[in-house]
């Protein structure tokens, strides 16, 4: 292991793999761990979805496919990119990849140079940072904190900006925050951005779907920033698809084209199976999942009540996603059971190692008041995973 390269030995693992794996560790050991750390629906895939797959093997659709995605399914993107957030990208504009961590990461290695920063409003989602550094970019975190429901404001970013900007990344329903921005506050930061003409911005909007609120907004069709935005999206989130692996990108035709040569040198397209079965997905009309989010709207109402009742537990009101993240700072400087908790990480060790829960420190998501708590798991899990968490603190 001496001769890992420079890349690989500076790169974190993933937070919330790690977590899950050393729940899985426990569990193994005969304990009864309750997982709150993953950010996968506990659905299953529906059932119009998987006849689509089934149908696509029977059709044998078994042979590289472009490696941007079939002709099909990037029409299906761009009428769901028009149906669902009124935005126009032709299939020049379109690449499919394995998984929008994929997408990111072409974007990433395509748009920056060696020192270009990428300013991160943190808490921001837990690959970012590290995507950026693999692409030999400088991330800049713009810390916000649950004053402004972890929001960044114009006047925040405008201080971020340095001559070497060249991105701002974020997602909207915020994994790990909830936060949805509305359309005048990404309507502020596109006033910033418009004196910054050379600023390209990543918009990940794959919790779209799961949004409670109502009315998610692309900052892509706001004006000025079309011809800057890719707009990042997938089907993993809404459609309970985390291991089929399919993520895709709206971006200007330059930029899709760069990561479609990329992706002939690395993966050569995503898979054909799943790429078809994606095409029904996206054809059918939201309402098909709506008892999906329904769901996950009833259990944040939930969680909330029950986190609410716990001291030192101090929430914003997630409108999207499915994550709570508590500022558990109160907690800071104390001793539980024998425990001293002076950060995040303690705190998520510690609830793990008494509660028998798993959740993710806010560390790994750039805040370190925080931890994550999952809520996609049945209701009879979270009011038990509560009730331990709360009998511990
Ligand atoms: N972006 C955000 C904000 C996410 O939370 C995730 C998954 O956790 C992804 C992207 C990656 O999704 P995919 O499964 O499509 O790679």
């Amino acid at each position: 292991s001496n001769h890992l390269s420079d890349r690989i030995k500076n790169m974190s693992t993933s937070a919330t793999l790690a977590m899950a794996a050393k729940a899985r560790e426990l569990r193994n050991e005969g304990k009864d761990i309750i997982g709150l750390s993953l950010g996968e629906p506990d659905f299953n895939i529906p059932d119009f979805i998987k006849e689509a797959a089934k149908q696509a093997i029977d059709d044998n659709f078994s042979s590289y496919t472009p490696v941007d995605g079939y002709a099909e399914l990037k029409k299906a993107i761009s009428l769901k990119f028009k149906r669902d957030n009124n935005l126009e990208y032709g299939p020049n504009q379109i690449v499919v990849s394995t998984g929008a961590k994929q997408s990111l990461f072409n974007v990433a290695l395509v748009v920056l140079n060696p020192g270009d920063e990428v300013i991160l409003p943190a808490p921001y989602w837990v690959s970012y940072s590290d995507i950026v550094k693999l692409a030999e970019g400088v991330p800049v975190e713009v810390t916000t904190g649950i004053e402004t429901d972890f929001k960044m404001t114009p006047a925040q970013l405008e201080a971020a900006i340095t001559p070497k900007t060249r991105m701002i990344w974020f997602s909207s329903p915020c994994n790990p925050s909830g936060s949805v921005y509305s359309k005048a506050e990404l309507e502020g930061l596109a006033e910033v951005l418009r004196k910054h003409p050379d600023i390209y911005v990543v918009s990940d909007e794959i919790y779209e779907h799961i949004n409670f609120a109502g009315g998610h907004v692309s900052i892509a069709g706001i004006d000025g920033m079309y011809d800057r935005t890719i707009t990042v999206n997938g089907v993993s989130k809404a459609f309970a698809m985390t291991g089929w692996r399919i993520g895709y990108i709206g971006a200007p035709e330059w930029i899709a084209k760069g990561c479609t040569k990329l992706q002939g040198q690395v993966t050569s397209g995503a898979n054909a199976i799943a790429q078809r079965a994606v095409i029904t997905a996206l054809e059918a009309p939201v309402s098909k999942i709506q008892y999906m989010i329904d769901e996950f709207h009833k259990r944040r109402d939930l969680v909330l009540e029950l986190l609410g009742e716990i001291d030192g537990f101090n929430l914003n009101v997630p409108e999207g996603a499915f994550y709570v993240f508590p500022d558990i700072s109160a907690f800071f400087g104390k001793t539980l059971n024998g425990t001293t908790i002076n950060n995040a990480s303690d705190f998520a060790l510690y609830l793990l190692e008494h509660a028998n829960v798993a959740t993710v420190t806010g560390e790994a998501f750039g805040n370190p008041n925080c931890i994550r708590i999952s809520y996609a798991a049945s209701e009879k899990e979270l009011k038990e995973a509560i009730a331990r968490i709360k009998a511990v603190v």
